[in-house]
């Protein structure tokens, strides 16, 4: 609901165009669009409201079409309400566009590996951007976070891959199955191989818990309920072959910290523990209940607390305090959950899948003979948390908060309670992420080292964001220049994140505000979120764009460009779309598609499902996509 000032100016006669460009189809940039056109429905000057979503790939939707799992169909039902928004008649899709910081872009492009969308128009946002009063960056978060560590660099062993590459490849995402690509990079191909019984993930987060029931439900020798439940859903069916000749049989997921800071969900976690026959290997009992003891007394803290915060009349630290203990006690519930292990239990089942709890990556060690060295063995480190289980003298080692580069240890831990947004159980998991609640996240120390066999690794470390033209689904580490981008678009590198306040751009954080111009999403608060939060997230800048057209005049006839440089200054043109779109579709040489053109993909997509039993058949090369949408 909008707030009833912000109803009201929606409707004032007084305010001029808005001609909004937002970059990026996922979640955010949809939920933006649906938010800004419904509260201007009853717009006196409505015909002079638009909103262009411009998209690097010929499809929409995002990571609801390339994340989501394929087994999750039904959180693939928001693409119903995206629809929803595309036929509203101020709306339009232009997609196959990838949206470009400038010039620079053609030729950083070409030096880079990795996909970079050869096939859509490079459209420069300085271009794009003369033509609109606003601009909202919701293009997400495409790039893995490193390891950093040896052997974990793309290309260096094969069976090494990032979960970015692994979901691409399962999601039928071109990037994962461009042939040109994977002629010149072979080590980009997913090979599960017939020889590979064992899978290891590094990290405890959604995306593993994803990667590992894919891998378990598809595998061979398995029940044929799994794998029906994935053979009827959208996964490309060479995926799906691919995946069911494979022998993998045990995949183990390491996290760094302990059962009390997973970052995944109960309902995920309950999702691993009932699939049909797949055993789970069981936690240590003591691991459990010593997590479980920290948790409980940690809830009463917060319960006492909020209590002592209401007494002396602080209603907003009591609301808080509650709210944790709350997610406390959801965090309890998946340490019950983890106690109470799975449904098959792992001596009677086909397949199992283990839990490994404090202990850190430090390489992975290829076997001699080909190049590049077939994965063969991972050197660990057993860490610990400061002063909490298990801690040693080691535990006074300092955090190392130093980006994702920085080896071993890696990246600062992922989640803070602040930038989840989330509620109910998926909240929790990550509130409750650091050993003191509320405060900054535990960090693991490091102790003694180890080695274990591994025939394929999937590193699901979390993803990571990228200022324009690095975006592109490349493997290579993401530039680390704070320098301002196209029209002043200033980028945080230590967070992955374009500052913002609320989602209004700013230079820098707490910096000045760049006029006009929003991020949300992914983009705005880093690589965390599900659908639901992105969405709340997504209203709340869509609030603000709409506050400050309806509140300020002096955006009329001023482009989004102008402001940010007074070269560019051109009044935006009603109807008018960017001349460089125009132009590449005038010369043929790239093809821009709109709404209807993926309408006719979406047809031939399930039309192809239906012939299969599925719910669609994803087309996986661009270039075939382009050639079902020319009609
Ligand atoms: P995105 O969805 O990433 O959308 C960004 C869009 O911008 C993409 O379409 C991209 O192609 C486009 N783009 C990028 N660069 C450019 C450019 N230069 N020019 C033009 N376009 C560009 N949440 C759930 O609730 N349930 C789930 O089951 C779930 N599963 C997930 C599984 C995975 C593997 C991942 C990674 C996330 C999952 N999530 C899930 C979280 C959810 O997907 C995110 O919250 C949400 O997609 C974030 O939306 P976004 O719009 O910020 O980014
Ligand atoms: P995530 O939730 O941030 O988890 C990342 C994991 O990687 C954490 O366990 C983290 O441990 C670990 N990690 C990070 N750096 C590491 C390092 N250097 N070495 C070892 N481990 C490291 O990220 P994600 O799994 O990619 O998920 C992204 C978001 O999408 C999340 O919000 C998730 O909930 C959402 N999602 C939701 C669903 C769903 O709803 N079904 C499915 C998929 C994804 P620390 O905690 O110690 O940092």
């Amino acid at each position: 609901m909008l707030s009833p000032s912000l109803a009201r100016h929606a409707t004032s006669p007084s305010a001029g165009p808005l001609r909004l460009a937002i970059i990026g189809s996922g979640p955010s940039g949809f939920y933006s669009a649906a938010r800004v056109l419904s509260a201007l429905k009853d717009h006196p000057q409505r015909n002079d409201v638009c909103v262009h979503m411009y998209e690097r790939l010929p499809v929409p939707n995002g990571l609801v079409r390339w994340g989501v799992a394929p087994d999750h169909l039904e959180v693939k039902n928001v693409e119903n309400r995206f629809a929803e928004v595309a036929r509203d008649p101020r709306f339009r899709f232009f997609g196959n566009v990838l949206v470009t910081a400038g010039d620079q872009a053609s030729s950083s492009s070409s030096a880079s590996s990795g996909y970079q969308y050869p096939h859509a128009l490079h459209l420069p946002l300085r271009d794009l951007a003369q033509h609109y009063t606003h601009l909202l960056l919701s293009y997400g978060c495409s790039q893995s976070r490193l390891l950093g560590i040896p052997g974990s660099h793309p290309g260096e062993l094969r069976n090494v891959h990032s979960a970015l590459d692994f979901v691409n490849w399962y999601n039928g995402h071109p990037a994962a199955h461009d042939e040109e690509i994977l002629a010149k990079e072979p080590w980009r191909q997913v090979e599960l191989g017939e020889d590979a019984r064992q899978m290891s993930v590094i990290g405890a987060g959604n995306v593993a818990l994803d990667v590992a029931r894919i891998v378990l439900r598809a595998s061979s020798p398995s029940t044929a309920a799994a794998r029906d439940e994935l053979a009827s859903s959208d996964v490309p069916e060479s995926v799906l072959e691919h995946l069911s000749a494979s022998r993998i049989a045990q995949v183990d997921i390491n996290a760094r910290r302990g059962p009390a800071q997973a970052a995944f969900t109960n309902k995920e976690l309950r999702e691993m523990m009932a699939l049909p026959g797949v055993g789970f290997q069981g936690v240590d009992a003591e691991l459990i209940s010593r997590a479980e003891a920290d948790v409980a007394q940690q809830e009463e803290e917060q319960r006492q607390k909020a209590k002592q915060e209401a007494q002396s009349n602080s209603p907003e630290a009591a609301e808080e305090a509650a709210q944790i203990a709350g997610q406390l006690r959801v965090k309890k519930r998946l340490l019950s959950l983890l106690a109470k292990g799975s449904k098959t239990k792992a001596k009677e089942a086909d397949k199992t899948w283990g839990l490994n709890f404090f202990r850190a990556p430090k390489a992975f060690v290829g076997a001699a003979g080909s190049s590049p060295a077939r994965l063969e063995r991972i050197h660990w480190t057993a860490t610990s948390l400061p002063g909490g289980q298990g801690a040693t003298a080691a535990a006074s080692v300092t955090a190392n908060t130093s980006g994702p580069q920085a080896p071993v240890w890696g990246n600062e831990p992922t989640a803070t309670p602040s930038s989840q947004h989330q509620s109910g159980e998926s909240a929790a998991s990550t509130a409750a992420s650091g050993s003191t609640l509320g405060g900054a996240p535990a960090i693991t120390v490091p102790n003694s080292t180890f080695e274990t066999k591994a025939d394929i690794v999937v590193s699901s470390v979390g993803y990571r964001g990228a200022p324009l033209d690095s975006s592109a689904c490349s493997s290579s580490s993401s530039s680390s220049s704070s320098s301002p981008g196209p029209l002043g678009i200033p980028w945080d590198a230590s967070r992955g994140v374009i500052p913002n306040a609320s989602g209004r751009v700013t230079l820098g954080h707490g910096g000045a505000l760049l006029p006009n111009v929003y991020v949300s999403g992914w983009l705005a608060r880093g690589p965390v979120g599900v659908i639901a939060s992105t969405m709340h997230d997504a209203y709340a800048v869509a609030d603000a764009i709409l506050e400050d057209y309806t509140t300020s005049q002096s955006h009329q006839g001023t482009s989004v460009s102008g402001l940010a440089d007074k070269a560019l200054v051109q009044a935006p043109r009603k109807e008018r779309v960017p001349d460089a779109l125009r132009d590449a579709a005038a010369r043929g040489a790239k093809q821009v598609v709109e709404w209807a053109a993926w309408q006719r993909l979406d047809e031939e997509e399930r039309r192809r499902g239906k012939e299969l039993g599925k719910v669609r058949e994803k087309v996986v090369s661009v270039r075939e996509m382009l050639r079902i949408m020319d009609g």
